[in-house]
């Protein structure tokens, strides 16, 4: 993925994947990780389009699937 520096500059910062996987499992949307090529930290994006879904999403999927019915 493409980084702009504008981005970088705006988006907050995680320094480890972990640490952003982590920021998006509370989110309430879904976002995904990925390393900026400009800080070489982590971003996180909701375009998921086309991504391969975070595990955590694919968690609370099953979750919410088991409990609604
Ligand atoms: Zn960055």
């Amino acid at each position: 993925m493409r980084t702009h520096f504008g981005v970088c500059q705006r988006k907050r910062r995680y320094a480890s994947e972990a640490e952003a996987l982590e920021a998006a499992a509370k989110a309430a949307v879904t976002l995904r990780p990925y390393r900026c090529a400009l800080c070489r930290q982590f971003h996180l994006t909701g375009r998921t389009k086309g991504m391969r879904v975070p595990r955590f999403v694919l968690d609370r999927k099953k979750e919410e699937e088991g409990r609604g019915a």
